[in-house]
């Protein structure tokens, strides 16, 4: 088997929504094909998936530099042992050749992009959901199971108030979820009170409400909000200082007791190593939230979580970043903490697709074979936009 082309397209997320430091509204995200010779009810088996959401589409990086060196790899040093499907391992090292350690940035959205089109290729080619093969690959128990969802919502508008606020909470229960998450830092900490509070008469429970800074603060900041959370009982606070600041977050754990979460813009199991090494993150209270779609893929998330387990983390402590198909089937497969999901936001990629049952607070990953997007609507168009023509089999990037 071989790769005979690959293709991307970067994708403008919709909305104009805001958390407390960006706007969304010209956030892209690159969607790529993996085109193989290998045929399936007469086309192209394709791995298709896309770096995660809430940064930015990464074309320059894989047309320039990754795309190419794929291309031109011998495509027997990029298959797995069982020399029917390919090794993410290898197709990782293969496009980060020539790439210093370090630095972890964009790229490594562009090589999560293409390592995770590996994983959504190989379910494909073994007839089977994503969730079902990385469990295996992982040693993982295979069943499949409902995993633990919250809605994570909440942003700041151009327009916006407490009922608006309510309103959209009200949306997500009726949709079947039962936690949630909501921006804090984009306003004065009394108005963002009186949010947690409109929140909390939707959520019911401290417990059931997590809420995100998006590494806003600074230490006085973070302590004051933190003080002003704890009678709450929140589910976690997340993000609360600069994600490298490992001081300010382990300063802020030995004063607040709730859980905090960190982690989403980690981008590389050394990173990951150092936040548990020098952060003060408590193993049984505390949440770790780095996404394989923005880390080079599930091939280093696997690295991440050896490195969190041998510091006494359970893998339940784990909620990835990125509310969508892939990280379901990550979760799943991973048997991790849960996930998250913004319905209505984020389209085309936030959320999940018709196949997925959302039900009192679990999400059901279908059993389509790979990740699924090919049955998220929204997603539909872009794909037909970036498969048209495929089986003709052109060699392009
Ligand atoms: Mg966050």
């Amino acid at each position: 088997m071989r790769i005979v082309e690959v293709r991307e397209v970067s994708v403008p997320l919709e909305g104009t929504v805001a958390n407390a430091v960006v706007s969304f509204a010209e956030h892209t995200v690159s969607l790529v094909a993996l085109i193989t010779d290998r045929k399936q009810r007469g086309k192209p088996v394709t791995g298709i998936a896309f770096n995660s959401i809430g940064r930015f589409g990464q074309s320059g990086i894989l047309r320039e530099r990754m795309i190419p060196r794929l291309l031109a790899a011998d495509p027997d040093s990029l298959l797995a042992a069982d020399a029917i499907s390919l090794d993410p391992a290898r197709v990782l090292a293969t496009v980060m050749r020539n790439e210093k350690p370090g630095g972890h940035g964009d790229r490594a959205g562009a090589a999560a992009a293409i390592e995770l089109a590996v994983w959504d290729l190989n379910a494909k080619l073994a007839d089977e959901p994503a969730h079902a093969h990385i469990a295996r690959a992982f040693g993982q128990p295979q069943t499949p199971r409902p995993v633990p969802v919250y809605a994570a919502g909440g942003y700041y508008y151009p327009d916006d108030s407490v009922e608006r606020l309510r309103d959209e909470l009200d949306g997500y229960r009726a949709l079947g979820f039962e936690a949630f998450k909501i921006k804090i830092g984009g306003a004065l900490l009394d108005e963002d009170l009186r949010r947690i509070d409109a929140a909390l008469t939707v959520a019911g429970d401290g417990a059931r409400l997590a809420v995100d800074a998006n590494g806003r603060f600074d230490l006085e900041q973070a302590l004051a909000y933190g003080q002003a959370l704890a009678p709450l009982g929140l589910r976690w606070y997340e993000e609360p200082g600069d994600p490298l600041d490992f001081e300010l977050n382990r300063a802020l754990c030995v004063d607040y007791d709730g859980a905090v979460a960190t982690g989403e813009n980690l981008f590389s199991a050394a990173d990951a190593r150092n936040l548990v090494r020098y952060a003060g993150l408590r193993a049984h209270r505390d949440v770790l939230q780095m996404d394989p779609g923005l880390s080079y893929g599930l091939t280093e998330y696997g690295r991440m979580l050896a490195h969190l387990e041998a510091a006494g983390f359970h893998r339940s402590r784990c909620f990835p970043h990125g509310g969508h198909l892939i990280n379901l089937h990550v979760v799943a497969g991973l048997s991790l903490g849960g996930c998250e999901a913004y319905p209505g936001v984020f389209q085309p990629f936030g959320g999940y697709s018709p196949r997925c049952t959302v039900e009192a607070g679990m999400v059901t990953p279908g059993d389509e074979p790979g990740f699924g997007l090919e049955w998220k609507e929204e997603l539909r168009p872009h794909l037909d936009g970036l498969l048209q023509g495929a089986t003709r089999g052109r060699v392009r990037s």
